[in-house]
């Protein structure tokens, strides 16, 4: 087996692009065959040399290794000629000088006059020059198109994904494969270089299948053996339309940089049309390569939903021992802006802090919007927490943070003892732990969630978290006015 993706480079990999990349990719690697890259640049307009590196660099971020040398469409551009030139000369194709207005206007006309078929009217437009007089003017250097003759009756293929598939060939318009400028169509490049990269499996986005009737025919034409063509579902938005820029992120390296892993968006887009025949979701790459057929693509498009992917980001980031997570929530942190007042934590406190975040993470980014007030001061208090768990009464719990505040200057520094001490108090005052807890949550973090309040000290340490509290006993006090 010999699979190919073939990007044109006019933006970033985006996650269609990247979902058809990986389809390839796990049939050659499960298969033990050859995964070929071709970069689609004969559009000097559109492509640009960064966005081929965009584009590789989110393969290789996705781990999506590929086998020989990247081919670039455009170096091929030699035998895109000479393939037109040899199907004209064997007659499946022909020379077509005519301007494109006045084949618009003799379209226009042919439909006016109630022509439904306008498939062969370029062919007759050019019947109207005369061989010889073609071969002159092509000799005197006139520029002209190159045009497929497309046969008489269907080209059907049988598509891993859809089965079997006809069309019409008088459906089919005799379609241009060299511009008058001498550049090679679409379909007509893509043929050539298929068969010259002896590609012998095509596995593309479905908004391709009116494209392969058009190259099934010039391969047959050319003479080369016509490859197997599977057609991949459309990635729906979760409001069941294609998927677009409307719905939000479609880069996968901005998935990159909001710290999701490369085996959770793996995961993710081979479950994009494609399913085990179990309900499992959770396999790795390895499992993936094993057990991915083309039989088990779907035929219907499915939706991309990003909650799905940060779940399963969640998933992946809690197989990571605490170690790798801190690695990487440092790495997050210092792609951030830092706040003017950061702090240093200890190793000591800020692996604590991983292992407290990890589980309510679901990445790195989350992870690090969440180590804010450990890794920086407390800027604001949470409005409805502040009502509901300080103003309600002030002075009962401008108290309590007292005591609480009391008891820390003192306690033994360790979880267990903490934790007996604030007990003891809530005991004392007669309260329920939530209700010292709250309070004190609020003050320490300015959330009104937060991982285990004794986390959340030792994390922060004696000395920080009693700034904290007193901080707190401020605010409250100057809330309340004077009494
Ligand atoms: N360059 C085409 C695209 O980006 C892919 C062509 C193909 O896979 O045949 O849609």
């Amino acid at each position: 087996m010999r699979l190919r993706f073939a990007p044109s480079p006019t933006g970033y990999l985006h996650v269609g692009g990247a979902r058809t990349a990986l389809f390839n990719w796990l049939l050659a690697r499960g298969n033990g065959g050859a995964f070929l890259l071709r970069i689609e640049d004969t559009d000097r307009n559109r492509s640009r040399p960064e966005h081929v590196e965009a584009i590789l660099g989110g393969l290789r971020w996705l781990g999506i290794d590929w086998d020989e040398e990247p081919v670039f469409q455009a170096d091929g551009l030699e035998r895109h000629r000479a393939d037109a030139l040899l199907l004209l000369e064997r007659g499946s194709a022909y020379r077509d000088f005519t301007p494109q207005e006045e084949f618009e206007r003799a379209r226009d006309a042919a439909v006016a006059a109630g022509s439904g078929a306008v498939t062969r009217l370029s062919r007759e437009l050019a019947a109207r020059v005369p061989a010889a007089e073609a071969e002159r003017r092509a000799a005197a250097g006139e520029p002209f198109a190159v045009r497929f003759r497309v046969p008489d009756g269907s080209t059907t293929w049988r598509d891993m994904v859809h089965g079997e598939k006809r069309f019409a060939n008088s459906e089919i318009e005799d379609f241009v494969i060299l511009r008058g400028d001498g550049t090679p169509t679409y379909n007509h490049a893509v043929v050539s270089d298929d068969a010259h990269m002896t590609v012998s499996h095509v596995i593309r986005g479905d908004d391709h299948i009116s494209n392969t009737p058009k190259q099934i025919l010039l391969y047959e034409a050319l003479g080369h053996e016509v490859p197997a063509f599977g057609h991949l579902p459309m990635i729906l938005g979760p409001d069941g339309k294609r998927l677009s820029k409307r719905h939000g992120a479609q880069a996968v390296n901005s998935y990159e940089e909001e710290g999701v892993l490369p085996e959770a968006m793996v995961n993710f887009l081979a479950l994009l049309g494609w399913s085990p025949g179990t309900d499992e979701e959770l396999m790795s790459r390895n499992e993936l390569v094993v057990r991915f057929t083309m039989d088990r693509v779907l035929k219907k498009g499915s939706v991309f939903d990003p909650a799905k992917l940060y779940w399963m980001n969640g998933k992946y980031m809690g197989r990571l021992g605490t170690r790798e997570l801190a690695v990487r929530l440092r790495r997050t942190l210092a792609s951030r802006p830092s706040p003017a007042e950061a702090y240093e934590l200890s190793d000591d406190a800020f692996r604590r802090m991983t292992e407290a975040l990890a589980p309510r993470s679901r990445s790195f980014s989350e992870m690090a919007t969440l180590a804010a007030p450990y890794v920086g001061p407390v800027t604001s208090y949470d409005a409805k927490a502040a009502r509901k768990s300080w103003y309600r009464n002030p002075g009962g719990v401008a108290e309590v943070l007292k005591r609480v505040r009391a008891e820390l200057a003192v306690a033994e520094w360790e979880s267990e003892t903490l934790e007996q001490s604030l007990r003891g108090l809530a005991g004392d005052l007669g309260m329920g732990a939530g209700k010292v807890f709250q309070p004190l949550r609020l003050a320490l973090t300015g959330l009104p969630a937060s991982p285990g309040i004794f986390d959340v000290l030792l994390i922060l340490g004696r000395e920080r978290s009693v700034r904290r509290i007193e901080r707190a006993i401020h605010a409250i006090a100057s809330h309340a006015g004077p009494a």
